[in-house]
């Protein structure tokens, strides 16, 4: 299989045109980078996802992991590929020079995961896992945790994971029950029961690291009493050799889609001899594993448009080729069929496919963007302006992408007929794939919650106003180019229709308390995740416009074409639906909360 993964055109059209990334190896941080250096990652990104990844993607959802006698069997290019991004330096390219990193923008890191996930999500996962979690032992472990595992995770001769879930803890992390008893010996002794961890063992490797959330027996209850731990399979015994950690995969659970990697189940110091090591403070955990939480929950937006751009790839291309019926107004049954391209109803899917695709490629870039600035500037207002527009933004970029590409990818089939229920073509596997996205890192009812509950609040709606303030600069630049007019006025209207929403909503919750304000969070999450994805077409519009003045060779002009209609597209025909959101929104019937649940009878 080697369909088109992704538009480098597109992602070139975002880095360099829209979000300007050049500008970044103006800060001394980045600048031994130039545009030269970046299409070179870009290039070495794409022959990695071609040449290592996509062509084991099939071959790895068909042949999912195993538990054969306690070992976890995944595929076997799973080796090559953390070696290739271990010994490639992508692993640790975000990371400062001091850990060995590249310090490469995270604008550049992302476009280049956008190919890989689109490339194959489950063979991402491993070394993607490995970045986040030495992300998080490089900000809070101390040097000893540092020397033990962070250039084993970067190389990729070990495997990170993130070991939160329990049986009876997974939205809700207060009930946690993994526990962690302190020693004289500086460390703790961990018993307890995960499951869900992703690639958390396999015979790839020779060791995992798990970043896993504990509670210190005698310490606080709920979320307070969370502390971080590294808990290796295999740890140092005191002559430096790795002996076994007491941990043992239970089970391998068997999925819809993203079947290449595994996701286990962890029992923990069966016989009382788990070591696990602190990382930073005690009861700490819960903010510290939210640094990787957010950084997934971006990744995972990325991924889910990762994949619905792979399989829009695949329904452009079969929509050419297929040939299916004439146009409405053709009488004579004897003039050729006509490919399916040309029916507006197909149009129209394909519309929705490409909005979705690359509105969610364009919120990621733009929270990347706030990422990189983080990361330069020094000024204390502009550090908090980027962290809150970034917290208040992430629930948006992990869920538009992941709500909307399960719609994209199912969109996709439907342009291949029977053709794409059917494993003659990838986009079945894109559809299953898909799935899991709305449900982890946070479902998208947790997403809504976090949302509406915690960012659109916090510091006194000051993440929202900077929000609002990033909208009306877009919508200000688009008031000056005269096909754009209409929408900036639309968009404007929309965003004094999420104040009036939030308004209400906030006066709900001084009425009647959490449970009223909170009952349609996720219905508000979607209306926001509209409204920026508007944004975000606008401001892509905006530079359309501009190189639309100029003289432009064919392809160049079809593709600012196709842009500029896919911003119509979205003004025309998604952006509406927000209406009956807010409708909702602003009724005072709380429906969910009273509907009674005796009465789900039969
Ligand atoms: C393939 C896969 C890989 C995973 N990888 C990892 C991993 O690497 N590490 C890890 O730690 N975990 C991992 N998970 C776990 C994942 O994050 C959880 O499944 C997810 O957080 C949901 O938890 P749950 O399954 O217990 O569902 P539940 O929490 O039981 O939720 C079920 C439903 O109830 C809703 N709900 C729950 N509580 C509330 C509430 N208070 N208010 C409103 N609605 C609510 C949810 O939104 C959801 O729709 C993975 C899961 C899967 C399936």
């Amino acid at each position: 299989m080697a369909g088109k993964l992704v538009s480098m055109r597109n992602l070139k059209f975002l880095l360099y045109e829209v979000f300007d990334v050049c500008t970044l190896t103006e800060y001394d941080y980045y600048k031994q980078f130039n545009r030269k250096t970046f299409d070179m990652f870009l290039d070495a990104g794409l022959e990695l996802g071609t040449k290592l990844m996509q062509p084991v993607y099939e071959e790895m959802d068909r042949k999912p992991p195993e538990l054969v006698d306690g070992v976890v069997k995944v595929h076997p290019q799973v080796r090559r590929i953390l070696k290739e991004f271990g010994e490639g330096g992508w692993i640790g390219a975000r990371f400062p020079v001091e850990f060995d990193g590249e310090q490469l923008p995270l604008q550049i890191l992302s476009a280049c995961n956008l190919i890989f996930c689109a490339a194959n999500f489950s063979a991402s996962a491993f070394p993607g896992m490995n970045s986040g979690v030495a992300h998080l032992i490089t900000s809070y472990g101390d040097d000893n945790l540092k020397e033990k595992y962070v250039a084993k995770l970067l190389s990729g001769q070990w495997q990170g994971t993130m070991a939160m879930t329990e049986p009876q803890a997974g939205s809700s992390l207060t009930d946690l029950n993994t526990m962690a008893e302190p020693t004289d010996e500086g460390f703790y002794k961990i018993t307890g029961n995960k499951i869900f961890i992703s690639a958390g063992d396999h015979d790839c490797v020779d060791n995992v690291v798990h970043l896993m959330l504990a509670k210190i027996k005698g310490g606080p209850p709920g979320v307070k009493g969370i502390s971080l731990f590294v808990v290796p399979k295999k740890r140092f015994d005191e002559n430096g050799k790795l002996v076994l950690n007491d941990i043992v995969v239970s089970q391998v659970f068997h999925k819809m889609g993203y079947r290449g990697t595994p996701t286990t189940e962890l029992s923990i110091g069966e016989n009382d001899d788990c070591r696990g090591y602190l990382v930073g403070d005690e009861y700490k955990g819960l903010s510290y594993m939210f640094q990787m939480m957010n950084e997934a929950r971006i990744g995972v937006g990325a991924a889910a448009a990762a994949t619905a751009s792979a399989a829009y790839y695949a329904a452009l291309e079969y929509s050419r080729e297929r040939p299916q019926g004439r146009n409405i107004a053709a009488k004579d049954p004897l003039t050729p069929q006509v490919p399916i391209i040309e029916h507006s109803d197909v149009k129209r899917m394909l519309l929705f496919q490409k909005a979705v695709v690359e509105g969610s490629f364009s919120i990621v870039m733009q929270c990347s963007k706030y990422e990189d600035m983080l990361s330069v500037v020094s000024d204390d207002e502009e550090k908090e302006k980027y962290a809150l527009l970034l917290d208040i933004l992430t629930p948006v970029a992990k869920n538009y992408p992941s709500e909307m590409g399960v719609h994209s990818t199912s969109q996709s089939i439907q342009c291949f007929g029977g053709y794409g229920y059917c494993e003659d073509f990838p986009v079945e596997q894109y559809y299953r794939d898909m799935r899991i996205h709305p449900i982890h890192e946070g479902t998208t009812g947790i997403q809504g919650m976090d949302i509406l509950g915690r960012k659109v609040l916090m510091k006194n709606g000051k993440a929202f106003s900077l929000f609002l303030e990033e909208v009306r600069k877009t919508i200000a630049d688009a008031r000056d180019c005269s096909e754009l007019k209409i929408f900036a006025e639309e968009l404007n209207n929309s965003i004094e229709r999420l104040q009036e929403v939030t308004l209400h909503l906030i006066g709900i919750a001084q009425e009647k308390g959490p449970e009223y304000f909170l009952a349609d969070a996720t219905l508000y999450l979607e209306l926001f995740g509209i409204i920026t994805i508007s944004w975000q077409w606008l401001l892509q519009s905006i530079t359309v416009d501009k190189a639309l003045q100029n003289e432009l060779s064919a392809s160049e002009y079809n593709f600012y074409q196709g842009k500029l209609y896919t911003c119509k597209y979205f003004f025309r025909y998604e952006l509406p639906k927000i209406e009956g959101l807010a409708k909702r929104l602003m009724d005072k019937d709380p429906l969910t909360v009273e509907m009674e649940v005796n009465f789900f009878s039969d």
